[in-house]
């Protein structure tokens, strides 16, 4: 039996594991894919207190190190189940079944897909989801980006530092990311900002050949472009355990600030709950606080 069991080896479930052995807990974290979570497509962290400019993979590296080298045990399998059996919970991964006094979800989020004519089938054949992972391959060409968040600007503004023109395609005339990096992105004189505008299709046979874009009068447009960036959000991973956790309309586990879920003994910690303000600073804040609520409950019931 483990004390603490977390779904997600991003920076919320690494950061609760660390304070889940500090309190001497036996703690098992799992991870469907690879550990880091979203911040290893992040070539250059700048918003993160005391630490300007690490990388994404260096930081999330050193997290997992931390973890690990304090004992945390982390198995790469896929949750795909979690029961409440009243005296402990059951995770079901992919390769077996392991019980818990407590769980964490921090699973994070996937990342939205627009939902176009040819996106599936031309997704890593021109079409990409991360920028600082794949833009090196567009070295000198012309490229799109589509999206108006942090992400967008910010994979906008690597590109043009690689590529010979982007073209920022925004659905509305006002951008989420933050004013900094938009004027910064504003001093490129090889950036071409296309406002009120939704890519409608993306064209090629084997490879990305040309998008199709439409503006809000509908008129539309071909770009030559051999590469694509989509950074239109995320949604939240949510399909392992929507059986029994209360989520919100967008998906969201609904949870206060203490990351207590509906269920007593399971919390929920970083991007894939309810918040206000999705950073990593805030991922790994939820991580320690829902740490402390399970060596809470498990040191009451012991
Ligand atoms: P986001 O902030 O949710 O922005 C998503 C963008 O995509 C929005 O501009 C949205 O348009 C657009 N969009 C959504 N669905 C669309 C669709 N179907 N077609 C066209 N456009 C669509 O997402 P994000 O940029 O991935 O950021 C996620 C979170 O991480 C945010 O909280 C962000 O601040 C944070 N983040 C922070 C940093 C940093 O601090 N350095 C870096 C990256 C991300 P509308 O604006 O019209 O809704």
């Amino acid at each position: 039996m483990y004390d603490i069991i977390i779904v997600g080896a991003g920076p919320a479930g690494l950061t609760s594991s660390i304070y889940g052995r500090r309190a001497l807990k036996k703690v098992l974290v799992f991870e469907a894919l690879s550990y880091g979570g979203q911040i290893v497509n992040t070539l250059k962290i700048d918003n993160y207190p005391a630490m300007p400019g690490v990388s994404g993979f260096d930081f999330a590296s050193k997290l997992f190190n931390q973890a690990k080298d304090l004992g945390s045990e982390i198995k790469f399998e896929k949750v795909i189940k979690i029961e409440d059996k009243e005296d402990f919970k059951l995770v079901t991964t992919n390769k077996g079944s392991y019980k818990s006094k407590t769980v964490i979800l921090a699973s994070g989020c996937d990342n939205r897909k627009l939902g176009i004519d040819g996106e599936e089938e031309l997704t890593g054949k021109g079409v990409s989801y991360c920028a600082t992972c794949d833009g090196a391959f567009y070295k000198g060409d012309n490229v799109a980006v589509v999206g108006g968040g942090n992400t967008a600007l910010e994979d906008a503004l690597y590109l043009c530092d690689i590529c010979k023109k982007v073209y920022l395609i925004h659905r509305r005339d006002e951008f989420r990311a933050e004013k900094a990096t938009l004027d910064e992105l504003k001093k490129r004189d090889n950036i071409e900002f296309i406002l009120n505008t939704n890519v409608t299709k993306i064209n090629g046979e084997d490879r990305l050949d040309f998008i199709e874009v439409t503006d809000k009068m509908g008129s539309k447009r071909s770009i030559d472009v051999s590469g694509l960036f989509i950074a239109v959000g995320k949604i939240p991973e949510n399909e392992n355990f929507r059986n029994i956790i209360n989520l919100n309309d967008s998906g969201y586990v609904e949870t206060g600030e203490d990351c207590h879920t509906n269920i007593e003994g399971i919390y929920a910690a970083g991007d894939v709950r309810v918040k206000s303000l999705r950073q990593l600073v805030t991922a790994e804040s939820d991580g320690a606080v829902a740490a402390m609520e399970a060596v809470k409950y498990i040191n009451s019931r012991d």
